[in-house]
């Protein structure tokens, strides 16, 4: 090894070091005292689908109309036919609401990728058939206390007491149990997307608890 070659190693060695202290480097951002915990995210953006929007409008605007338009209260009580009409109204409307949201929201595309498939899943494919089958439950609990002379309380007896008519509300009614997991699936809260689905069956188990005991305790509630 040479003299010069050794010299050249020093200084090679040494450079950076030399370097930086006549340049001195700008100034770093402070170490965060509490470097163990993760790095503070940006606040996620909150960006308003106006497509979706819209469709939840016009969907609750025409299902609050056909609630409260498209049924029969002649049969009602006076007294009890705005309570009917408010109470369909409401139902129809969130019903609409939510199928019309989620129609434009499956129309504005793809979406981005989701961590899980919507249908086919271990989770959702038994709460989608759960939300099937209480449906099922809330028709026949229905029919089981209208053959017992009981009042439908919610829509009307004319709406409930006709086959297709009552058979399409609680597929509308299904479908959009569906759709609000949907849209919570879209918009990315996969947990609230499950948990809703079960709060929605589990509601519509004691709901069907009520109207079966309902010829015996005589009110449609608990
Ligand atoms: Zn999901």
């Amino acid at each position: 090894m040479s003299r010069r070659f050794l010299l050249w190693a020093v200084v090679l060695a040494a450079g950076p070091g030399l370097a930086a202290q006549a340049h001195p480097q700008p100034a770093s951002p402070p170490a965060r005292p509490l470097a163990f915990l993760p790095p503070p995210k940006a606040a996620p953006v909150a960006t308003i689908n106006w497509l979706t929007v819209t469709g939840a409008a016009a969907g609750a605007a025409a299902g609050a109309l056909i609630g409260t338009r498209g049924l029969s209260f002649a049969a009602v009580a006076p007294s009890q036919r705005s309570a009917h009409e408010w109470r369909a109204g409401a139902t129809y409307g969130v019903i609409g609401g939510v199928l019309g949201a989620a129609l434009a929201e499956r129309l504005s595309g793809p979406g981005p990728p989701q961590p899980h498939r919507f249908w086919l899943d271990r989770w959702n494919t038994p709460l989608i058939a759960g939300i099937g089958a209480v449906q099922v439950l809330d028709y026949t609990s229905t029919r089981y206390f209208r053959d017992r002379g009981k009042d439908e309380w919610l829509l009307t007896n004319s709406l409930v007491d006709k086959r297709a008519p009552f058979i399409a509300t609680e597929i509308s009614a299904a479908a959009a149990g569906v759709s609000l997991m949907y849209l919570l699936h879209r918009a990315g809260h996969h947990k609230l997307e499950r948990w809703a689905a079960a709060a929605y069956i589990a509601f519509g188990v004691v709901s069907a608890i009520a109207n079966y005991r309902y010829p015996a305790t005589g009110h449609a509630l608990f």
